[in-house]
């Protein structure tokens, strides 16, 4: 049952529409592979045979299989991507620690973060680090070791360090969620390099303030320039640190919505990036230390709230997993347009190519039988033979392409409306 329970669970994760639809493409491409191979030896036995395609056709359609080969390899490297920005100590460390579910990424004093942290998922049962420009792997024993190499490694605020984590252990890493954690926007000035090198691929970013203060110009600038850069980014907003507004209940109510209408109003008015309704729906009141605290508590068989922080412990955990929820609906949609969109229109692009050049020695295929029953020359059961099979195998490669093509649209098609 417990097992059934958790299927139903995985089935229902808004996460699944991105994994399905990079399943169904992955194999797709997978069978537009064979076929690409398969017309690539029947085109070189032409070529051999009767020297109806010259070299350079050839050629040509051997480029196929290797475009085919490369968009296959980005495929299986696809993955949703978000960001964390916001400045030092609001919490984005604690943020994604809440969401993994367990305490990865150092965090608290001392452990600044200051340079890129990814966190993605990897097979088997061991944890490991990559620094780039570096494919040493390096053991990850525990926390405090990572935390030290964080801190001792001489990093650039810019460079990257990737922390491979094991899939079975998190959810949101076993369906190809990647995670970016960034040193703190006050620390830095040299935003365009950061967003060129790790956030124009994002699907989501977030951005963490600190409930108890306000939105900082540096935090301002960091989504100006990112939304100049990409059209339209999914921008989330927590408030973080929210548990500690339960030491002044008087003003809650007041603070809560000031710092709401001070959040839409950015997203609205200043970036231009959503509407009043979305923008709502995008701006979130959480404690991400308490959050992971009753998550930790759950991983024991406790029950959650002993990890409560201060006063109204539930409703800012719904609130949490309520992010979650949007957050995961919208990531997983995003990534499908944005990555797979682009895949399945060079893969028509491509079919279509190979489809008029294959039409091109069809035709080619006919003349040739008739100049040879023209001059009557003494046909051989053998020539007869290959050409009848040629015309056969064109006429199937044809048709065979064409279906693809049809195929490639309609399951995209659909992956795409899926559950949108
Ligand atoms: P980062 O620099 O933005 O990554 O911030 P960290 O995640 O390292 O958090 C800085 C400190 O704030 C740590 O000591 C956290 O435990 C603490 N912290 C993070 N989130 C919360 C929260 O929601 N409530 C409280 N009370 N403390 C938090």
């Amino acid at each position: 049952v417990e097992n059934r329970t958790m299927q139903n669970a995985i089935d229902k994760s808004p996460l699944q529409v991105f994994v399905r639809a990079k399943k169904k493409i992955n194999d797709i491409y997978g069978e537009i592979e064979e076929y690409v191979v398969e017309t690539t030896q029947f085109i070189n036995a032409l070529h051999a045979e009767a020297e109806i395609v010259d070299k350079a056709e050839r050629e040509l359609f051997e480029s196929y299989v290797n475009k085919v080969a490369a968009i296959r390899e980005v495929l299986t490297r696809d993955h949703m991507k978000v960001a964390f920005f916001g400045r030092t100590s609001n919490g984005k460390s604690s943020v994604i620690n809440a969401m993994l579910r367990e305490k990865i990424l150092p965090s608290g004093i001392g452990h600044t973060t200051n340079c890129f942290c990814q966190v993605e998922g990897c097979d088997g049962q061991e944890a490991y680090l990559m620094t780039e420009g570096s494919n040493e792997k390096l053991n990850v024993v525990n926390i405090k070791q990572l935390a030290n190499a964080l801190c001792q490694e001489k990093l650039s605020e810019s460079s990257l360090v990737r922390i491979f984590w094991p899939r079975e252990r998190c959810s949101l890493l076993r369906d190809d969620v990647v995670f970016v954690d960034s040193p703190g926007v006050d620390v830095s000035a040299n935003l365009d390099d950061w967003i060129d090198n790790h956030c124009i691929n994002a699907d989501v970013f977030v951005l963490v303030l600190n409930a108890e203060s306000t939105m900082t110009r540096a935090e301002k600038q960091f989504f100006h320039t990112v939304s100049q850069k990409l059209s339209k980014p999914n921008i989330f907003v927590l408030n973080n640190r929210w548990d500690a507004s339960a030491n002044e209940p008087e003003f809650q109510d007041s603070v809560k919505s000031q710092h709401t209408e001070r959040c839409i109003d950015f997203l609205t008015k200043e970036l231009k990036v959503s509407n009043e309704k979305e923008a709502a729906e995008r701006v979130f009141f959480v404690s991400a230390r308490e959050t992971l605290q009753a998550r930790l508590e759950e991983a024991k068989g406790n029950p959650p709230h002993l990890g409560a922080i201060a006063e109204g412990f539930q409703v800012r955990y719904f609130e949490f997993q309520d992010f979650e929820r949007k957050f995961e609906e919208c990531i997983s949609q995003s990534a499908v347009k944005t990555k797979f969109e682009q895949h399945s229109s060079r893969g028509k692009s491509l079919s279509g190519d190979m489809c008029s050049m294959l039409d091109n020695i069809h035709e080619r295929t006919t003349i040739f039988r008739n100049l040879k029953l023209d001059q009557k020359t003494l046909l051989t059961e053998r020539i007869q033979g290959t050409e009848t099979q040629m015309m056969q195998v064109t006429r199937d490669m044809k048709l065979k392409i064409h279906n693809m093509v049809e195929e490639v649209e309609q399951k995209v098609s659909k992956a795409l409306n899926e559950e949108i």
